[in-house]
This record gives structure tokens, C-alpha cells and sequence, in this order.
């Protein structure tokens, strides 16, 4: 599991980007994007 910085929700791995620069080859933000993200935006 591994919480979102963006939208703060705790997801599975499988929920996030794949960034192979991150040591979990994951990005920090989840695939939400578009509704959950959006506002986060300005
Ligand atoms: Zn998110």
C-alpha cells in the first residue's frame, strides 16, 4: 500500500504511475486524476 501525496488516500501499488526513477518504481501520485486531482490544481 502506499498513500497518495496528491489526493492523501492510501492505494494500492497498482494505483500509482509507474516512475522508475522513484526507488519503489512508483510515483508519489495515484492515477486519479481528472475528478480527484484536479482541484488540487490551481
Ligand atoms: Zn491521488
Amino acid at each position: 500500500m502506499k498513500t497518495c501525496t496528491k489526493c492523501g488516500q492510501t492505494k494500492s501499488l497498482a494505483e500509482f504511475r509507474v516512475d522508475r526513477q522513484r526507488p519503489d518504481g512508483r510515483g508519489s501520485w495515484c492515477k486519479l486524476r481528472g475528478g480527484g486531482h484536479a482541484r488540487c490544481s490551481r
